[in-house]
Parts: structure tokens; sequence; C-alpha cells
């Protein structure tokens, strides 16, 4: 039996958030149970004080208790209102869903670079339909290499009673590759492993602009401010060696020393000198070079190494202007 009183409560409560028009009721019905996730069984998610509630036909649970249950943890980014789900790999666990994590990161391509998997993080921002899933690695020198892409939730995140963290159980568990159910009769989502794990597809290499690293702030760029479309451009890669860069070395035209994540050489009749740019896929960039030999819808992305840089090839992204 649905409770009224509450049901008016949590409704009212949440329209003073203003983040949806969507149905929204509290229910002490609603269950999520995860199927051979962290046990080969079945376990119901426990709820404390604060229980699941729908909002625009999605279930939100409070993270914490989404991520203890799929045996991730969860951080929160204040600065950037962004909660981090974190599903760290152990192809040798006991727990299901972290040899799930093993095998899809072993998956993604690594662009050939000689990298080890760290985990895996879904950033969810408080309010926004946009997420960012990252595969994380460690190179050859210790750098965190972020490899991932931006995901489109149905749902979003949202802070209730004055501070719990909610989060929607399909878009943040889909976002790393596990299927979700849902029985209406009985107001039960569902969590299960896949029967094959896929290779993620869609992903590139993302970088956090003024990090001054090829590395990715985990939450930095979790949701991109993005301004005017510029267009398609086709993306090369290029290092400061001499193949690259000839004689520049590692000097741009217009910002001193070449800063890998940060540095991309454009062509001035479309992209400005000192331009800061939104790429998709890779994140902001700041317009400190150029190249006599640059197409106009060109972007030359600058890598630390000749070997990244071939990797990488030549790839199609949509640009931005940063706002
Ligand atoms: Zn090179």
């Amino acid at each position: 039996m649905r409770n009224i009183t509450k049901v008016v409560a949590a409704v009212s409560l949440i329209t003073l958030l203003t983040v949806n028009t969507g149905i929204v009721f509290a229910d002490d019905d609603i269950s999520v149970r995860m199927d051979g996730v962290i046990s080969e069984g079945s376990d119901y998610v426990p709820f404390d004080d604060v229980k699941p509630i729908q909002l625009d036909s999605r279930t939100l649970i409070p993270a914490r208790a989404m991520a203890e249950a799929a045996g991730m943890e969860v951080t929160w980014d204040q600065p950037t209102q962004t909660a981090i789900l974190t599903l760290t790999p152990n192809a040798d666990s006991d727990k299901p869903i972290e040899r799930f994590a093993a095998e899809a990161i072993s998956k993604v391509n690594g662009f050939g670079l000689e990298m080890t998997p760290k985990n895996i993080t879904a950033a969810l921002r408080i309010n926004s339909s946009r997420a960012v899933i990252r595969y994380n690695f460690t190179d050859s020198e210790g750098d965190n290499v972020s490899i991932g892409k931006p995901y489109e939730m149905v749902s979003q995140a949202v802070l209730i009673n004055g501070g719990t963290l909610m989060v929607p159980v399909r878009d943040s568990m889909e976002m790393f590759g596990l299927n979700v159910g849902w029985t209406q009769e009985t107001l039960c989502a569902f969590v299960s492993m896949p029967e094959t794990v896929a290779e993620p597809d869609g992903i590139a290499i993302i970088s956090n602009h003024g990090e001054g690293e090829y590395a990715a702030n985990q939450s930095g760029e979790a949701m991109p401010v993005v301004g005017e479309y510029i267009g398609r451009f086709k993306i090369t890669h290029y290092c400061p060696c001499e193949i690259c860069n000839g004689g520049w070395g590692a000097r741009t035209a217009w910002a001193g020393e070449m800063n890998p994540g940060q540095t991309i050489a454009v062509n001035t009749n479309v992209i400005p000198p000192l331009a800061n740019v939104y790429i998709d896929g890779y994140g902001y960039r700041i317009a400190e070079d150029t190249g006599s030999g640059l197409e106009e819808y060109q972007i030359d992305v600058a890598v630390p190494t000749h070997d990244m840089a071939m990797a990488l090839g030549v790839v199609y992204r949509d640009v931005y202007y940063a706002e």
C-alpha cells in the first residue's frame, strides 16, 4: 500500500528542486535487486531513511546504496557537483562485477599504448543528463590516461532531503555495460551482468584542460560547457618530434612550450589564435599552435609521444568554442 501522505510530501519536495516535470513519488514498495553482481545469487539493496523514488519513470536510489550494492565506490566532487562511481577491476575476484570490470577494461582500444588498467568511473553531475564514462589507465610513465565518452542519461542525479544524493539505477548501471530490468507488478528494478562483455564503443582519449598533463581529472570536465558549434573537424595528432613538428620541437606558435592535453594546432582561417575550444571525445583545448599544412577544418592535437600520435591516427569530431 502506498502511503499517500508520504507521496504528497515527496512531490512537493521534488517540485522545489524544479529539476523536472516527471511524475515523482516515494514508495516503500520500490525495490532494487542485484542478480549475480556482487555474489552469484540475488541481493536486495538495503535502504535506510531514504527510499527509492521515481523521476520520469526512472528509479533513483541513494548513491551510496547504489554503489555499495554494485561493488563500487562513490565520491562527491563539491566544486563541480558531481558524483563519481568507481568500479575497480579484479580478474581473480569472487565478485562477478569485478571480474566483469577486468574483462571490460581489457577490451578497451588502448590506441597501441602500453597501459595498465586502473578503474572504470562514471561521473554524474547533479541536475544534468550529461554523464561521462571513463576507462582509466596508467601509462608507462605513471601518468593517467582516460579513455571514455559522454553518456546521455534519460534521467538525472538529484539531491533530495537537503543533501541525499540520488542516482538513476538504469542510467548509472547501463553506463558500465550492466543490464537493468524492471518488473512493474512488483515495482522491482533488477541489475544483472551481460552474458558477454562487449568492447566499449565510441570511446576516445579524454583529457583535462589546464592540468598540464595528458591526463583526465575525474570530474573537471564531467559536464562540458560548450559554446558555439564550429564544425566537424578532421582530428590528427602530433608530438614535439622532428617528424611531426620539424624544427619547432616543443615550441608552439603562440603559447611557448607545447602542452599535450591542452595544445592544439589550428588553421586561423577558422579558429583564431589562443581560442578555447571543446573537442568532443577529447575535452577542452587551446589553439596555441598552427601549421602550414593544416586544412581549414583540421585540428592537430598535441600528444606526448610519437607512438601515441601514430596510434591515434585520424578521426573526425565535432568541435565547439568553450564558454
Ligand atoms: Zn612525432
